[in-house]
């Protein structure tokens, strides 16, 4: 029986790299639901291709528009529409391809439904890792890792149990400013920023791997997919992004997973599991590649992972304000409204103004990002670049 997928997020990248990895498999899978942002260009052929019973949109204007383009079906908009496109009867399977934490709610509907919850928002579980995992633990549904780090340590967990385990090693490329002067990163401008080596992502996610945020919410979301405490993960750089994550177990044996970088890859072990399925994708030619290197981080050059690795530690509502202060620093670095240092620098001022609280509900998830994303806009033109704020800044706190 074909699996049957409520893809959420089909124009952005990962949603680019599902409809590839369907269209490979059309004998198993078939696509039920989808969500799109503002993009009906791409989302019209989606429709058309894969005709799915329910869509939904950002904007009450969009879904009347293709309401008219495709008459009879279900279309929605917004926050619900989202909730509808995940919660839908004749679905299996939800994929999770959309950026940031209005992504949380979909995934949390889908999973006390008892869904299968195949995850490329990491978001949904540095925002609401508890009461998430909590609702599938009740329900029994599966949460499996589409970040390609957490889908390798989903598979080098397989190898032995939760008490054998030593540590998780999460690879990191590094980004492009690995071996940048430290000194000229007040220059980085966006285009800078959005040059990735090793991966093709969306731009949100492109700037946190510059940054390594990130890594930083890989981590926490580790974290809660494997139930590991932050003491017992660990970040390395990898610039080849080849080695996409490694557990470590007590007899000092190391299973690292390797595949070629590309998306498709973890997707694929997410739709399939616990089945492993012949691929006509291209495979991994390590002879081609000649080396693979690893390097220590250092916490000087990317100080979001240090501030994760706190928030983690702090717990509580931190984590969602640690995500929601970045989603709103990002959006105003890529707005050419902050510098590049600003980015981390304001998501640690949000932190140290937060009075953390317990998160045991989505709705308290919820409420530390509303007060973050507020704490975080306020604080925008304080890091603006303009001399007016210059001095501003310059002014004492
Ligand atoms: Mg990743």
């Amino acid at each position: 029986m074909k699996k049957r997928i409520a893809l959420l997020g089909v124009t952005g990248s990962i949603g680019d790299s599902a409809l590839s990895v369907v269209a490979h498999f059309p004998e198993r899978f078939e696509i039920v639901s989808m969500s799109a942002g503002s993009n009906l260009e791409k989302l019209l052929p989606a429709v058309a291709a894969h005709r799915p019973k329910v869509v939904s949109v950002k904007t009450r204007e969009d879904a009347a528009r293709l309401r008219q383009e495709f008459p009879g079906l279900s279309v929605g908009f917004g926050p619900q529409g989202l909730v509808d496109v995940a919660t839908i009867p004749e679905a299996d399977v939800v994929l999770g391809g959309i950026v940031g934490s209005i992504g949380l709610a979909p995934a949390y509907e889908a999973v006390k439904l008892g869904k299968t919850l195949a995850l490329a928002n990491k978001e949904t579980l540095v925002v609401a890792g508890e009461p998430l995992m909590a609702a599938a633990h009740a329900s029994g549904a599966a949460v499996l890792p589409v970040d390609s780090e957490h889908c390798a340590l989903h598979q080098a967990l397989r190898a032995g149990t939760p008490q054998e385990v030593k540590r998780l090693v999460l690879t990191a490329s590094g980004g492009p400013f690995r071996t940048r002067d430290f000194g000229t990163f007040p220059a980085i401008t966006v285009d800078d920023a959005l040059q990735h080596p090793t991966w093709r992502m969306g731009p949100k996610i492109t700037i946190d791997s510059a940054t390594m945020m990130n890594k930083g919410l890989e981590i926490i979301e580790a974290r809660w997919l494997f139930d590991v405490p932050g003491a017992k993960i660990d970040v390395v750089l990898h610039p080849q992004s080849i080695v996409h994550s490694m557990v470590e177990y007590v007899d000092g044996s190391v299973l690292a997973q390797m595949s070629p970088n590309d998306m498709r890859f973890p997707i694929l072990y997410a739709l399939t599991y616990p089945d492993r399925v012949p691929t006509p994708l291209p495979g991994l030619d390590l002879t081609a590649l000649g080396k693979l290197e690893f390097f220590p981080l250092d916490e000087t050059r990317y100080p979001a992972v240090p501030l994760a690795y706190a928030a983690l530690e702090t717990a509580g509502s931190a984590p969602a304000v640690l995500n929601a202060a970045n989603e709103v620093a990002v959006e105003a670095f890529l707005d050419r409204r902050i510098p590049y240092p600003a980015i981390v620098e304001l998501v640690a001022r949000v932190l140290g103004r937060h009075s953390v609280v317990r998160v045991v509900s989505v709705a308290d998830a919820l409420e530390a990002d509303a007060w973050a994303r507020r704490e975080a806009a306020a604080l925008v033109p304080l890091l603006e670049t303009s001399p007016r704020a210059a001095t501003a800044r310059a002014l004492p706190a």
